[in-house]
């Protein structure tokens, strides 16, 4: 990386030995004590050593906040609300996600499995018009020539239980209490007010749009019972304490809030439905069964992939959710609106005659557009269609799939296949399904250097950083009224630059912040 403070010192700086270990001492203890925290794989700790699940470790974390360009950063957060408009107008859009869907139904049953419970409630009639997003938008960034300046690119956009907005607040703390008392200290010292760190208001912002759909709910209808939000989970969780974090904001922010965690298992024992024409979903509380709560808020951070769907109950499941009156975060149609092909729908480039697919939906606001399509880099498909016929040759051939990586329609990370491993892939196949997946440029940010503190150890060298900036809406999706958009602060995960992979929960990233450049 360049230097990015006097010409003569390096950033991040060499530490001396002793000075790893005092950064590592401080950072564990830090982080435990305020909740930058996993729960140990269940792997490594036997079931006999925790018989009562008490124990939690830190969450994998960079020692200095990674340098971000200011004028990226500025970018992806000064967007987040185009987005966000962007997607509720696209889940608004069932036709367009319709044929989107049916493209790829016949060789995906997932996808396929979402839109037959969209369907069964669209005959019966959504009871709920309001729907909230909390998502996150991933980006890279990207330089097109050594002396060009820098821009962000597009990794992915989430519709569905964007997460580490808890730990990211915390990791932004951390990074603030450690320019504050720690880095000055060092052998080789980074004085105070040398760093540049935003504010991170993740944890807050996303507990923010939670309430808001609370209230709004509570507004539309006398509700039969006290109201409460429900946390869908998955069960066991490491990632609990990510979740905890918003549900103390929200509690913060408004205290008495009911928030309960339910296993996406427990719906059906747990949940019902109202006999009464709007259907209110009902939560029986597992200690007191005789009290009942009326779900107002449902927030999904479970049931985004297969895995959460072994048998046909975990369908009527989540069936029940959705045609119940709860405002979902999210919809089917908000979860289908995220799939990697939507994004490869957008960025697909357009002959220079045909506008942008994006005037579908971004009315009236020609330069949010403009900005939109800036973060979009070559995402193709491998369908029937001139250029989904060009990126088949291009995905075969051993030289021409060196740029790129191939994406199925999947969330949660450890899905992908990159480079000179997507041929063999494809060709493992059947050509029939092979459009159920999208090829995409890979993006190569500028080197940076970092170290990040895992299990105990330290790991340094050259990283790759993700920025995610949040961002929450309400809407309507009759009356097309937005009710709430709002930028929800950010995340920054980091990798080193060997591993492909990038998600700190599938065990390959790392949390980071930024510190401005
Ligand atoms: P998921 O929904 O599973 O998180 P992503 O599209 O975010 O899927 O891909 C997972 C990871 O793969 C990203 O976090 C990033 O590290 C890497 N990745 C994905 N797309 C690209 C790309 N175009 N260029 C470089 N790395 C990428
Ligand atoms: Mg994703
Ligand atoms: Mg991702």
């Amino acid at each position: 990386m360049a230097p990015s403070r006097a010409s003569d010192d390096v950033y991040p700086p060499t530490l001396s030995t002793l000075d790893a270990e005092h950064l590592l001492c401080t950072i564990k203890d830090w982080s435990v004590a305020h909740g930058l925290t996993v729960r140990p794989p269940l792997s490594v700790v036997a079931a006999e050593a925790d018989p009562h699940g008490i124990l939690a470790t830190t969450a994998p974390v960079t020692l200095f906040p990674s340098p971000f360009p200011k004028a990226c950063f500025q970018q992806a957060k000064s967007i987040q609300k185009a987005y966000n408009s962007l997607y509720a107008a696209i889940a608004q859009d069932e036709i367009f996600l319709r044929d989107i869907v049916q493209e790829i139904i016949e060789v995906d049953d997932f996808i396929a499995e979402l839109w037959q419970v969209h369907l069964k409630v669209k005959e019966e009639g959504y009871s709920q018009n309001l729907s909230l997003g909390l998502f996150r938008s991933d980006y890279m960034v990207h330089e097109a020539t050594s002396d060009s300046a820098p821009t962000i690119k597009q990794v992915e956009f989430n519709t569905i239980a964007s997460s580490f907005g808890g730990l990211s607040a915390q990791t932004s703390k951390l990074h603030h209490f450690l320019a504050k008392n720690n880095y000055p200290l060092l052998d080789k010292p980074l004085p105070t007010g040398d760093l540049e760190l935003p504010e991170n208001s993740s944890a807050k912002g996303l507990a923010t749009g939670i309430l808001v759909a609370f209230e709004a709910y509570k507004n539309l209808i006398e509700p039969l019972h006290d109201s409460c939000v429900v946390f869908l989970v998955q069960d066991p969780e490491r990632n609990i304490f990510d979740q905890r974090h918003l549900e103390y904001e929200i509690q913060e922010q408004k205290p008495g809030v009911p928030v309960f965690r339910l296993p996406f298992a427990e719906i059906l024992s747990r949940t019902s439905i109202a006999e009464t024409p709007k259907r209110q979903l009902l939560y029986q509380l597992p200690s007191n069964p005789k009290k009942v709560f009326e779900v107002a808020v449902v927030y999904f951070r479970a049931g985004y992939g297969p895995g959460d769907y072994p048998d046909a109950d975990a369908w009527k499941a989540r069936l029940q959710i959705e045609r119940s009156h709860a405002i979902k975060c999210p919809t089917i149609l908000t979860q289908l609106a995220g799939a990697k092909k939507v994004q490869q729908v957008l960025a697909t480039p357009t002959s220079d005659s045909t506008p942008s697919i994006l005037n579908r939906f971004v009315k009236d606001a020609p330069k949010d557009i403009e900005e939109l399509e800036k973060t979009f880099t070559n995402i193709f498909p491998l369908d029937d269609s001139p250029s989904g016929l060009e990126a088949r040759k291009m995905a075969v051939d051993p030289e021409a799939c060196k740029g790129y990586v191939l994406k199925p329609q999947r969330e949660g990370g450890g899905n992908n296949t990159y480079r000179s491993a997507i041929p063999p892939f494809l060709k493992s196949l059947p050509e029939t399904h092979w459009k159920s997946y999208i090829l995409m440029e890979i993006i190569t940010p500028p080197p940076v250097h970092n170290i990040i503190l895992r299990n105990g150890a330290l790991e340094q060298g050259g990283v790759i950083c993700e920025l995610g900036v949040y961002g929450t809406c309400v809407w309507n999706q009759e009356t097309k009224e937005v009710l709430h958009n709002e930028e929800a602060g950010y995340l920054l995960r980091t990798k080193g630059d060997k591993s492909e992979e990038g998600g700190v929960a599938a065990g390959f990233g790392s949390m980071d912040s930024v510190r401005l450049v």
